[in-house]
């Protein structure tokens, strides 16, 4: 399908001369294509691979994938022989992403803790980690070593006993080599041929070759997404990590910042897909003049500015009155990826606390967060960055608590304890204790 001509003129707002209506237009996401059958080919698709188990997943892979495939599991030796084919560069790329995620997230280990809340009663909060975890990487139209990093490190470091990576082969029933290296740094050896929702639903109920997993992580397409939704719902699935959707970034700039990084960073974003969302907000008309200008220069030479053309249509250049306006905008939208671009953009970045990850100062691209800096790429999107965080290692754990009450702990607790179960009307609960303190000690 021809792609519409794009004018990124039309895409040029002044926040302050816009309505409220207006304002609430622009901020909003690209309607999320909703196929109405993706749901129902979904819930197809899960009953088979629950009836048939393997039979299932195989005859989807074929269809979808690799006509030819007849193992699902990957094995050591196919690994290590494709792993082999990798040459010294991109391994040595992948090494040093994977050595500064690992260094970020080992920061993270959770410590348990231990809290004497009253004499004689002590309360414990310890993680534990996931025992089986299963990671998707997507691999559809692109090959996504970062991804297996992003979900593979964290999986290592947690200490999973079982870490299960799945990803749909090439048409030869192949995974590719930089994926394949980046799960042999991670010491992920479970490695399945299949994706999509059959390999979800292989995950969340298992099939002969393939035992479930308690906890299924990493971005997909919209089969993959509901199919993840749906599993999550159902008590005898799996949980998930996060509801990801398409890329966004917000990029905050004033006179200062320079036009062609920023140019270059919302391309960067654009280039993701057509439903990808872009956003500057700037201080200054005759700066985002210049942007645009960048941007119609460095599409000229993207591969994909096809697709980037499509995302921009779906974006916004707004003037602001001022960076606190932008702050505040900023905060509305709580954007996946926000990069500040201003003289003081430290500071500014203190006020900007509702973002999934944040980018701050020109040395700063986004793409850096993608696959290098450290942090996690896997972001919430859909403004969900008001409330969910990016992933990290604590993900890969779960939380619980424990306590112990001596006898004289439990006489000091009995007056609230007895009176509070009384109030609720439970009264085998007062009893409980009642029953532990009328026995002689
Ligand atoms: P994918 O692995 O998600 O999907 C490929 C699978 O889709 C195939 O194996 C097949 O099983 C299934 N499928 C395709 N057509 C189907 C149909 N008609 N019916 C049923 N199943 C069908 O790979 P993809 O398609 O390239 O999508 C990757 C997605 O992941 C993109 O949307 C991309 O934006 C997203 N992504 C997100 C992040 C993030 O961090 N948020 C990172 C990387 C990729």
């Amino acid at each position: 399908m021809p792609v519409p001509a794009l004018d990124l003129q039309q895409r040029t707002f002044n926040w302050s001369q816009l309505t409220t209506a207006e304002q609430m237009a622009l901020l909003q996401r690209p309607a999320q294509v909703v196929q109405n059958d993706v749901q129902a080919i979904v819930a197809d698709i899960l009953t088979k691979v629950r009836q048939q188990g393997d039979a299932a997943v195989l005859a989807y892979t074929r269809q979808f994938d690799c006509p030819q495939l007849d193992d699902l599991r990957y094995d050591s030796t196919a690994i290590a022989a494709r792993v082999a084919t990798l040459d010294d560069t991109s391994k040595a790329a992948i090494a040093q992403a994977y050595d500064t995620i690992r260094a970020f997230h080992q920061a993270q280990q959770p410590q348990n803790l231990q809290v004497t809340t009253v004499p004689g009663v002590t309360c414990e909060l310890r993680y534990a980690a996931l025992d089986a975890v299963g990671l998707y990487i997507p691999g559809g139209t692109a090959v996504l070593p970062s991804t297996a990093l992003m979900l593979g490190v964290p999986a290592q470091l947690a200490g999973c006993n079982r870490v299960v990576l799945v990803s749909p082969p090439d048409t030869n029933g192949e995974l590719a080599p930089a994926l394949l290296y980046a799960a042999q740094l991670c010491g992920i050896t479970e490695v399945y041929r299949c994706g999509g929702a059959q390999a979800i639903a292989a995950l969340a109920y298992g099939t002969d070759s393939i035992a479930p997993v308690r906890k299924i992580f990493g971005p997909g397409n919209s089969f993959v997404t509901a199919a993840k939704q749906a599993v999550a719902q159902d008590p005898n699935g799996a949980a998930i990590d996060m509801p990801a959707g398409p890329s966004e970034l917000l990029v905050i700039a004033d006179a200062q910042a320079n036009p062609a990084f920023v140019a270059a960073d919302l391309l960067s974003q654009a280039e993701h897909g057509a439903d990808s969302q872009v956003l500057l907000l700037a201080t200054e008309a005759s700066f985002i003049a210049r942007v645009r200008a960048q941007i119609e220069l460095q599409l000229e030479q993207l591969p994909r500015a096809d697709i980037a053309r499509q995302a921009l249509a779906n974006s916004a250049l707004i003037e602001v009155e001022s960076l606190q306006q932008a702050v505040a905008i900023s905060q509305a939208y709580a954007p996946e990826h926000l990069s500040v671009q201003t003289e003081q953009a430290d500071q500014l970045a203190e006020q900007l606390t509702l973002a999934g990850s944040l980018f701050i100062g020109p040395y700063t691209p986004e793409a850096g967060g993608d696959y290098a800096t450290g942090t996690n790429h896997v972001l919430p999107t859909y403004g969900m960055a008001a409330t969910y965080g990016s992933l990290g290692l604590l993900d890969f754990y779960r939380r619980y608590t424990s306590q112990k009450v001596t006898r004289s702990g439990l006489q000091q607790l009995a007056p609230a304890i007895t009176q509070l179960a009384t109030l609720e009307g439970l009264d085998a609960h007062a009893r409980a204790v009642t029953i532990r303190l009328e026995e002689s000690s």
